[in-house]
């Protein structure tokens, strides 16, 4: 067997059927923008390899950061124990982030950082006398990770949620925010989506807390809506006694032009999601963030403990990388990179509207999206790559890029190109 053709037969990819494995290449090695494959085609990663390197593949500074952490603490247990990497980076995350959040809990993946905020929202009800608040309110087209607490948050469409009838936990949903960012904020109720969003929280005395993505849903459909739904979410939520969670995996750490999608509104949330880009895309890594009003809520309760704890939690090397990313993050122009992204793809892409499937062409910080009126197949966009010369993945109807923010103008000028070229043959 080729090593490609064992890949078939016995890994399983993200989101494929074991009996029609799509397409896959194979790569050697990574850098910059660039990612090799076997064959010495390199492709731009106009996808940031899911959205996380930041800072581009093989950073020489965070490489260099894992590899100091290596040669003296690759791992030790958290429970009774700390490090200076925990400490360093935390210390970093309370200097970058909303000033409320002041407790960190340390995790794994961007699913396990979402699971830990539901379970602080539920332990927190549980302890002021709230037990029956121990369900969650969420926006349609969302999408919060594949574990199951953070699936039956998950579009109940996209999600699939029929599969899983009987296992899944049944949460409550509003329409997604009806207003886009950048468009004028109509202050009837019925027009804005806090109509259905008052009647929810009045109707409902079962829900801990609202879990949504800020600003930008990612996954569910790369929607921009208005902050203003936001502002006024967050007054909701303190009439009805329930916690507000900011899922912030995909949008932090300057994706949208700003540094948190929090930074477009004026509130802060009870609980704050971080993970994808949080170590520049190095090594898995998440956190979630709260409050004293959360934590101390929590510990002053009973039985006063939080009930989690990893194995992996606060690993020194991811830790270390995670510092290294912020610390370039804090010297690099990111401001200028990603409304350099926002500009130049804006204005190259405004072509695609002229074509005749294109729905709508939408663009913020280091984001751009064709979005078409029909699926567009990853597989097919997958075999025009090595043409291209850029890595694009499509879901559903949008055509997207989240390209490294060092990506230099040419890059981006390829990226487009690439973009257009879908819009214009898938
Ligand atoms: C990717 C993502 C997650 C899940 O993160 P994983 O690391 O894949 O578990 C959760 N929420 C949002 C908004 C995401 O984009």
């Amino acid at each position: 067997m080729t090593p490609l053709e064992f890949d078939q037969h016995h890994l399983w990819h993200p989101y494929t059927n074991v009996a029609k494995p799509g397409p896959t290449f194979r790569v050697s090695e990574a850098e910059g923008v660039h990612i090799t494959l076997d064959d010495g085609t390199k492709l731009i990663d106009a996808m940031s390899s899911w959205w996380c390197m930041l800072h581009g593949h093989r950073n020489p500074y965070i490489t260099q950061a894992i590899h100091d952490q290596v040669d003296k603490l690759p791992h030790v247990m958290f429970g009774g124990l700390t490090h200076d990497a925990a400490i360093d980076l935390g210390r970093t995350l309370l200097d970058i982030t909303p000033t409320s959040m002041q407790r960190i809990f340390y995790c794994d993946s961007g699913s396990v950082a979402v699971e830990v905020a539901m379970k602080m929202a539920v332990q927190y009800q549980h302890s002021i006398g709230q037990p029956q608040r121990s369900k969650f309110l969420t926006i349609r087209s969302g999408y919060h990770g594949d574990t199951w607490k953070a699936m039956s948050v998950c579009d109940p469409v996209t999600g699939m949620h029929h599969l899983f009838q009987g296992a899944l936990s049944i949460q409550h949903f509003v329409p997604k925010p009806p207003v886009q960012l950048g468009d004028d904020w109509p202050e009837d109720e019925s027009h804005n989506g806090l109509a259905e969003l008052r009647q929810t929280l009045e109707a409902n005395q079962d829900i801990a807390a609202f879990v949504l993505e800020p600003i930008v849903q990612g996954t569910g459909g790369m929607y921009f809506y208005h902050p203003e739904y936001l502002n006024a979410a967050r007054q909701l939520c303190d009439e009805h006694g329930v916690l507000l969670i900011f899922d912030e995996i995909a949008t932090g750490f300057g994706r949208t032009g700003k540094l948190f999608a929090t930074d477009f509104t004026n509130i802060e949330p009870d609980i704050l999601c971080l993970g994808k880009a949080l170590t520049g895309g190095h090594i898995s890594f998440a956190c979630t963030m709260t409050n004293d009003r959360v934590a101390n809520g929590i510990g002053n309760g009973k039985p006063g403990i939080f009930m989690h704890g990893p194995t992996f939690m606060a690993n020194p090397i991811a830790c270390a990388a995670a510092k290294a990313s912020l610390e370039l993050l804090g010297q690099n122009n990111w401001q200028a990179q990603t409304q350099q992204i926002e500009s130049q793809m804006a204005e190259e892409l405004a072509p695609a509207n002229d074509l005749p499937n294109v729905a709508q062409v939408r663009t913020l910080g280091g984001i751009a999206v064709i979005e078409m009126d029909h699926v567009v197949s990853a597989d097919q966009a997958h075999g025009l790559a090595k043409e291209t010369g850029v890595y694009l993945r499509p879901f559903g109807t949008k055509i997207y890029t989240m390209p490294p923010f060092i990506s230099t103008p040419d890059d981006l000028s390829q990226i487009s190109a690439a973009m257009l070229r879908l819009a214009k043959e898938l």
